[in-house]
């Protein structure tokens, strides 16, 4: 059996955290479709279990818990529903991850803290006008004397409802492109800004998804994340680490698809045999079962060079498309074996194939992926 390399605590946080999953999460995560919405008491049992502390550093109030932890979390949440998995990933990869990796001491203590306790946050990047090419933000955020004013729009932001501040992108030097960017912190109760709607989705459903605006929206200079227009190197490292939790998100989609898949065909019933005695069915489970395990080694020997400060550009996008490509086959073959019946929303075959579809989107398309691989390549 391919397993991350774990400490023994953290694998046996890991066994309460798969329990969680199947008994608690996986039982709702048909009604958090339908409404939309991850239920609060689900929010709050991942708040009990610590898994908010986990990644958090120790002198943050976190409890210092590896990345490759954070990955067979988002894994196992993703096998019972990938909406509550990107709760818990939103707040900690894209909103703790570059708050620990470039924030000040005063931002660290600040928020840091507050994930740890269990509040979300999310990642304010993409424009109308700028989505693969983050660099085309027009969002502006000037200084004005103790802070800067930030005006603009964001859209597709995840955990948008849910998020008590955000990490957003916006030009502090118009004349710089990419190095006239910055990264700020900004409370969700700020005036000026506020969410302007919500998007209705394919899949990821219960993830609330949103469009942000600012209009003269004060935020303090101290929120600023790092130095005045370095914010473009943050968000690219974010996503390092963000693309491998979207690979363990994949992962785990693929997972609970091919589980759900494996019982179907077993009982089944056709031409008077199971039709998992076909070995055309035999055939595209073995198929599948093999691009899974392909798909987790990557995704794990990602998070482990991660885990040890490696520079992991190459290897997170490799994880990150090659675990969604997978996690949109397998979802697409395990609907077929389930026949018509894979085809109606009675079953979970057609969740599953809609919920894989974004982790090939977001975090940079896997057209994006491949741009960043074959850069790194030919470096
Ligand atoms: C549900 C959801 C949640 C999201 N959450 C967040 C979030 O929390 N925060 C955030 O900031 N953003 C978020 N996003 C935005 C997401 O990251 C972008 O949608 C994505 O990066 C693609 O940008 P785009 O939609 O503008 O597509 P475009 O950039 O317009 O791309 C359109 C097509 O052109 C292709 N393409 C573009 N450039 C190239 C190129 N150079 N070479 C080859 N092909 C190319 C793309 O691959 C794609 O197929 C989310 C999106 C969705 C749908």
């Amino acid at each position: 059996m391919i397993e991350a390399k774990l400490s023994q605590d953290e694998l046996d946080i890991l066994q309460y955290v798969k329990e969680f999953a199947t008994k608690e999460v996986k039982p709702l995560a048909k009604e958090i479709d339908r409404n939309k919405e991850v239920p609060e008491k689900l929010i709050q049992r991942m708040r009990d279990l610590g898994l908010f502390q986990s990644y958090i550093p120790r002198e943050y109030g976190g409890a210092g818990l590896s990345f490759s932890f954070l990955v067979r979390v988002i894994e196992e949440l993703s096998k019972a529903c990938p909406s509550t998995a990107l709760v818990l990933d939103g707040a900690l990869t894209l909103f703790a991850d570059p708050l620990i990796m470039f924030g000040s001491e005063d931002l660290k203590k600040r928020y840091l803290k507050r994930i740890a306790d269990g509040e979300i946050g999310g990642l304010a990047i993409t424009e109308t006008g700028a989505g693969s090419d983050a660099a085309a933000i027009k969002t502006r955020a000037e200084r004005k004397g103790d802070h800067y004013l930030l005006n603009g729009s964001k859209i597709f932001i995840s955990n948008g409802r849910l998020s008590k501040f955000f990490v957003v992108s916006a030009v502090t030097d118009p004349s710089k492109g990419h190095r006239g960017i910055s990264t700020f912190v900004v409370d969700a109760d700020t005036p000026g800004f506020r969410i302007s709607r919500d998007i209705e989705k394919l899949g990821i459903r219960g993830s609330s998804t949103v469009e942000l605006e600012f209009n003269d929206a004060k935020v303090p200079l101290n929120n600023i994340i790092g130095e005045e227009n370095s914010g473009f190197k943050v968000v690219m490292e974010t996503l390092d680490s963000g693309r491998i939790a979207i690979a363990a998100q994949a992962l785990g989609i693929a997972e609970g698809a091919l589980d759900e898949a494996v019982d179907y065909v077993k009982q089944r019933k056709q031409f008077g045999a199971s039709i998992s005695s076909f070995q055309g069915i035999q055939f595209m489970l073995a198929d599948m079962a093999t691009s899974i395990d392909a798909a987790k080694l990557l995704t794990y020997r990602a998070a482990e060079a991660w885990d040890r400060h490696e520079n992991a550009i190459k290897i997170s996008s490799e994880a990150k498309m090659y675990a969604s490509d997978v996690a949109m086959k397998v979802t697409t073959d395990c609907l077929q074996l389930f026949g018509g019946y894979g085809y109606t929303t009675e079953f979970d075959a057609e969740r599953h194939m809609r919920d894989a579809k974004i982790t090939q989107i977001y975090e940079g398309t896997n057209q994006i992926q491949r741009v960043i691989i074959a850069k790194e390549l030919l470096r």
